[in-house]
């Protein structure tokens, strides 16, 4: 699952940005309103926690372009607590949710799972199945020969890339990107430790190298 966190105050920021990987999202963080009209427009998020006080963009600015671009990720806002017109103005304007400052850091952690959940269902058949794979993003649960088993949170996301493009040979920097936020430390060879760690799990074969390009697997029989 990647975020993208809108936040212009720093200490508040770094905190949800810490809170959220460690709940196993991948987190981009930009500052201002411009960046993250920006990021919206050229990358795809899962959800997105955006401020609504922000410099050089206000927040509903952000979210009201996003909507008439017809861009329907789920956003959760972050309002003042005094300031009941942009709690309104922002579910008016296309918001999913929203928290007062300052919130519980479990109760946005809380908030997104149930956008997610609420979201997964408007997406319907989340499930990936792939030969004795089965990988479902909402509940962050893998299944192999019908036993649930256990991946460290890159080998999940990972996993889920593939099979969410089986067939598809990805770049390696498409598949780093989408393991690793920006300005994240990803050591050079961090992409072939994962990969590694999977083929050890669901057999060498399962993963197929692309000399020069990137990685893939086969388009399962499932599969059209
Ligand atoms: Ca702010």
């Amino acid at each position: 699952m990647r975020i993208l966190l809108v936040e212009d105050d720093e200490l508040l920021g770094e905190g949800t940005r810490k809170g959220l990987t460690q709940d196993g999202y991948t987190v981009d963080w930009v500052k201002d309103g411009t960046l993250a009209d920006q990021a919206l427009k050229t990358e795809k998020f899962d959800l997105v926690v955006l401020d609504l006080g922000l410099p050089k963009l206000p927040g509903i600015t952000v979210l009201q372009n996003m909507r008439e671009r017809g861009d329907t990720t789920p956003v959760l806002i972050l309002t003042a607590r005094e300031s009941i017109e942009d709690r309104v103005l922002g579910l008016d304007s296309g918001a999913d949710d929203y928290l007062t400052k300052p919130f519980d850091l479990h109760e946005l952690l809380a908030r997104l799972r149930a956008l997610q959940r609420r979201f997964a269902g408007a997406r319907a058949a989340p499930i990936l199945v792939h030969g004795e794979i089965s990988l479902d993003p909402a509940s962050h649960v893998v299944l192999y020969k019908n036993e649930p088993i256990n991946l460290s949170r890159r080998e999940f996301a990972l996993l889920h890339v593939l099979l969410e493009n089986a067939g598809r040979v990805l770049s390696r920097e498409h598949l780093t990107q989408s393991l690793y936020g920006w300005g994240e430390e990803v050591d050079s060879n961090a992409l072939e430790v994962h990969v590694h760690n999977l083929r050890k799990r669901f057999g060498q074969d399962f993963i197929r190298t692309v000399r020069g390009i990137g990685y893939t697997i086969e388009k399962s029989k499932d599969q059209k």
